[in-house]
């Protein structure tokens, strides 16, 4: 059956001589693995267009059951140039492509393919100063569209009121309250901090600017949180190359 879906590139791969594989997040099959047959060839159809990031329509013979499907075409729509110009750009889509690679569904999951396309047009279009919220926003609320949210407007363990200074119980994956958080561990997030995680967590980047030890605190809590939470230790390596960039 031959099925036409908005798409977005993850990952493409060479394959044997001619080929690639790419790896898509379609809106309407969920993450699909496709070969694009002859793609590497001079006058191949495919052009250039088969580039991670590239977000358009893709046409696939579609076979559930299969493994591969195979890709017919790729009409793109945005190719997100902007963010192969700037590092930090690019590592903060390299790490969202690396979530929903990992953790969306062969099944259709359309928010979390309308997440991924409204994060990557926030990446690519943000001022340079708002690349390193755009790209908390992102994360954040990938995560929550795939079903592993933070607990961020309560405690995590009572439901009680959060006070001023609240420590994120990361074991428990939420903010915890006075009580509850009486010698707990870790730092604890206050204020400009705990506004911005409520911001990022509903994918929004207009939080209070933070000084830059805090924005790496954010970062850090963030891979901490994936690792725990959602990728059960598992390596991400393009999520720790984002964590590690200033
Ligand atoms: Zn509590």
């Amino acid at each position: 059956m031959l099925v036409s879906t908005p798409a977005i590139i993850l990952h493409a791969f060479p394959y044997g001589d001619t080929s690639k594989i790419v790896r898509l997040a379609t809106r309407d099959l969920g993450v699909q693995s496709v070969i694009a047959k002859g793609a590497v060839r001079p006058k191949s159809p495919f052009g250039a267009r088969l580039q991670a990031m590239s977000e358009g329509t893709a046409h696939l013979y579609h076979r559930s059951h299969r493994d591969l499907q195979t890709l017919s075409a790729f009409d793109v729509t945005n190719q997100h140039a902007s963010l192969a110009a700037e590092m930090r750009r690019y590592a903060a889509a390299a790490a969202l492509a690396e979530l929903v690679l990992r953790f969306a569904h062969e099944e259709p999951q359309p928010v979390v393919y309308d997440g991924l396309a409204g994060a990557l047009a926030a990446l690519s279009e943000v001022p340079s100063e708002a690349v390193p919220y755009a790209a908390l926003a992102a994360l954040w609320h990938e995560i929550v569209l795939l079903g592993f949210a933070p607990t961020v407007d309560a405690c995590v363990r009572c439901r009680g009121t959060l006070a001023d200074r609240t420590p994120f119980s990361l074991a428990e994956g939420g903010l915890l309250c006075a009580r509850c958080g009486r010698g707990a561990g870790g730092g604890a997030l206050r204020g400009d901090d705990r506004a911005a995680l409520h911001a990022f967590a509903a994918g929004r980047w207009d939080a209070p600017p933070l000084p830059a030890p805090h924005l790496a605190a954010h970062r850090r809590l963030l891979v901490r949180f994936i690792q725990r939470h959602v990728a059960d230790d598992r390596a991400m390596p393009a999520l720790a190359f984002w964590e590690g960039l200033t």
